[in-house]
């Protein structure tokens, strides 16, 4: 075997472009590198030939030949350095190849590799290990796969500090691995677990990982690393494998080790070139547009391909010269394989990015389990969503998120968001992600979440929003819109209830969504002046007063019902009583706490989702109050477009909701019985 190094003559820690090389500049001791260097090429030359390339000055890691390209049958496929600290490197390592007789083939584009430093092949087998993530793109994965005839396995690296798959990953022999699996996305793990048996491989510690023992050469049986514990000393020699240790302490400053100061030549172990299996890579084109700096949609949608574990490419991005005016970019997006890409398409759908080559129509599948979608269904966000169908661009009905969209095809076809509950079958369900247009509104404001930069809002500040909450309610409620109340027994237990029993009287609220225990303890303290038995007048609990909400239960039960309640004249005030009295519909959805339960409270679930769903059509705002379960609930259900007011004393609450996607909403921390007392008085006064 001939391994081509390079006299570490200009070696140094010149800059920094790896976190090793942190605090290091000019810390190498050159007489000591200088020495491990040609100690550890005298221990290879037992073993294989060494051949030398002539040191570039200027060029401090040139020594580490492992990155200059990946060559095998006399092919080499020569790096494109990520950092422009090591693009001088190219041309004398270039020249070198091509003048000892290899053939030299360039990866197109721009795109970075950084040789054997993030492709290792099995020996023994056609297969490619390839590194993606910090240094090399995933796009190169494709073309080395053909070059070498080899299936490749690309694994996305996470850790800057294992930035090349050689300083955390080592094929050996007999379909065997040992590497360092923190290294890895999840998403690789698996790759590794499914192609090598557990028994196979060696996921070697923390402190082996960080003196650089996956950065190991292998000749015949002989490993040379700088670093092995006893433990994996003998684990490794259980797989007939001597350990050399020769430290290389000086390079591990820059982030090198003997893997990386050596270069293979020549590592023909499969029998020849074979056309490789076709790559899994696959790659497309979206479209951004609107205003992506300002409200951080670029941001956002360049995320969303970060973390799929795909990577991406800008190819055109036209920033707007003015506020008023749209900038538009084209991403060139690509994963490791057809699914992750048409996943990571949904992702940046759903944060309204749209791909370009989809003008088929959208592929639709039909049930063959009631209640059950095909496998490879489109699950919906909030956003207003259409199909491309072949009579064109049909516009779904019922959006809300988490859902699959069906079709009912005819001249004048019908889509709407479905649960799966509610699939039937032969029921025509969306699949795959081509044909489908998501309208994501970016044109809204996020309210108040500045808030959650404390832990509680400032009272000027709940004060100011209150205002301005109170003069959009008004507006809504005099041009007959809709308002909808998510609470829970919170606002009774806080001294809400009057207040929100003012709001229901002054017709600020057109349906009360909430579950048991509002009602239970709003009759509690109508009936016994107490909620959960603490008198709310005195703020004291009173003799027996735990029984109070349970005898309120009894009574209601007794007379069939809350409105039967109020008719009888049982119930004389509070927030149900005014809800009955001013026909605003309330819908009771039932929890595995509630005690009773009342007999208008639902506890089939299934059918109190359906009836919260139909309360909220058409609502212009959600007030949602104290209550993380039906807030959530409720949030899921919503379509984008709908302004969600949360407030809630954890900032944990408002920030769930405001993860759902919409940037509608407006989230305030603070007790909601403040919050409430504040609200009825601005209604009123805005009323007056
Ligand atoms: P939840 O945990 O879903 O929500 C309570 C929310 O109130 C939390 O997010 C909390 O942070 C917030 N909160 C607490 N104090 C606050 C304050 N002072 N100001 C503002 N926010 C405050 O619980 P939930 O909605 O109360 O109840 C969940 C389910 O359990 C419901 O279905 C409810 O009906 C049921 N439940 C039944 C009974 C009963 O039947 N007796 C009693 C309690 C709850």
């Amino acid at each position: 075997m001939r391994i081509l190094v390079c006299p570490p003559k200009y070696f140094g820690v010149d800059y920094v472009i790896n976190p090793w090389m942190e605090g290091q500049i000019g810390r190498v001791d050159r007489p000591l590198a200088q020495a491990q260097w040609q100690t550890l090429i005298e221990s290879f030359s037992a073993h294989a030939t060494i051949v030398e390339i002539e040191p570039e000055d200027g060029c401090p890691d040139m020594c580490f030949t492992a990155n200059a390209g990946l060559a095998a049958f006399d092919r080499v496929v020569p790096a494109r350095f990520r950092m422009p600290e090591r693009a001088g490197e190219e041309e004398p390592f270039t020249h070198w190849f091509t003048h000892n007789g290899f053939d030299v083939i360039t990866i197109p584009g721009h795109d970075p590799f950084e040789g054997e430093g993030d492709a290792l092949f099995q020996p023994g087998a056609p297969l490619l290990w390839a590194g993606y993530g910090v240094r090399t793109a995933l796009e190169t994965h494709s073309i080395l796969g053909q070059v070498f005839g080899a299936e490749v396995v690309s694994l996305r690296l996470v850790d800057p500090r294992f930035y090349h798959l050689d300083t955390c990953f080592a094929p050996l022999p007999n379909g065997r691995v040992m590497y360092y699996p923190a290294a890895f996305d999840e998403r690789s793990q698996r790759a590794i677990e499914r192609r090598i048996p557990a028994a196979d491989r060696i996921a070697v510690e923390d402190a082996d990982a960080m003196g650089f023992a996956c950065n190991v050469m292998r000749l015949g049986d002989k490993l040379f690393l700088n670093q092995a514990s006893n433990e994996l000393k003998s684990r490794l020699a259980k797989w007939d494998l001597e350990t050399l240790v020769c430290p290389v302490s000086e390079y591990l400053k820059a982030g090198g080790g003997i893997k990386c100061l050596s270069m293979i030549l020549d590592q023909m172990d499969y029998a020849e070139i074979t056309p490789p299996p076709p790559s899994a890579i696959r790659a497309t084109e979206v479209e951004l547009k609107g205003h992506l700096l300002d409200t951080g949609g670029l941001n956002r949608a360049l995320d969303v391909v970060t973390e799929a574990g795909c990577s991406f490419r800008m190819t055109s991005l036209s920033l707007a010269e003015r506020k008023d005016q749209e900038s538009r970019a084209q991403v060139h997006v690509v994963a490791p394989s057809k699914e992750r890409l048409e996943g990571v398409l949904a992702a940046l759908m759903a944060v309204g990015a749209h791909p370009l080559e989809r003008e088929a129509p959208a592929t639709l599948t039909a049930v063959t389990q009631r209640g059950v979608a095909p496998d490879n269904f489109y699950s919906t966000t909030i956003y207003p969503t259409e199909v491309h169908l072949d009579e064109g661009w049909c516009s779904v009905h019922k959006q809300r998120m988490d859902a699959v969209i069906v079709v009912e095809p005819g001249p004048n076809p019908y889509a709407r968001c479905t649960l799966f509950r509610d699939l039937e079958i032969g029921d025509d369900v969306v699949c795959g992600i081509g044909g489908i247009r998501v309208h994501y509104s970016e044109n809204t404001s996020i309210g108040e979440f500045s808030f959650m930069n404390a832990s509680v809002s400032s009272e000027r500040r709940v004060e100011a929003s209150v205002k301005a909450i109170a003069w959009e309610m008004r507006r809504i409620r005099d041009r007959g819109g809709r308002i909808v109340v998510v609470a829970g027994p919170v606002v009774v237990h806080t001294g809400g209830s009057r207040h929100l029993t003012s709001l229901i009287e002054g017709g600020f609220v057109q349906a009360l969504l909430t579950g048991n225990a509002l009602p239970v303890h709003d009759i509690e303290l109508d009936l016994f002046g107490t909620s959960l038995g603490v008198d709310l007048s005195r703020g004291k609990p009173v003799h027996e007063g735990h029984r109070n909400h349970l005898m309120a239960i009894n009574r209601i039960r007794a007379v069939g019902g809350i409105r039967e309640a109020v008719q009888a004249g049982i119930v004389q005030g509070g927030i149900m009583h005014a809800c009955v009295e001013h026909d605003v519909p309330f819908v009771l959805a039932g929890s595995i706490r509630d005690d009773g339960p009342l007999p208008d409270t639902l506890m089939d679930l299934e059918a109190a989702q359906a009836a919260y769903a139909q309360a909220i059509e058409g609502a212009d705002v959600i007030l949602m109050l104290s209550s993380m379960l039906h807030a959530i609930g409720t949030g899921n259900m919503t379509p984008a477009g709908v302004h969600l007011i949360c407030v809630d004393i954890s900032p944990a609450v408002v920030t769930k909701l405001a993860d759902r996607g919409s940037l509608e909403s407006t989230g305030i921390v603070t007790d909601v019985g403040l919050f409430l007392n504040l609200l009825a008085d601005a209604c009123r006064d805005s009323a007056a």
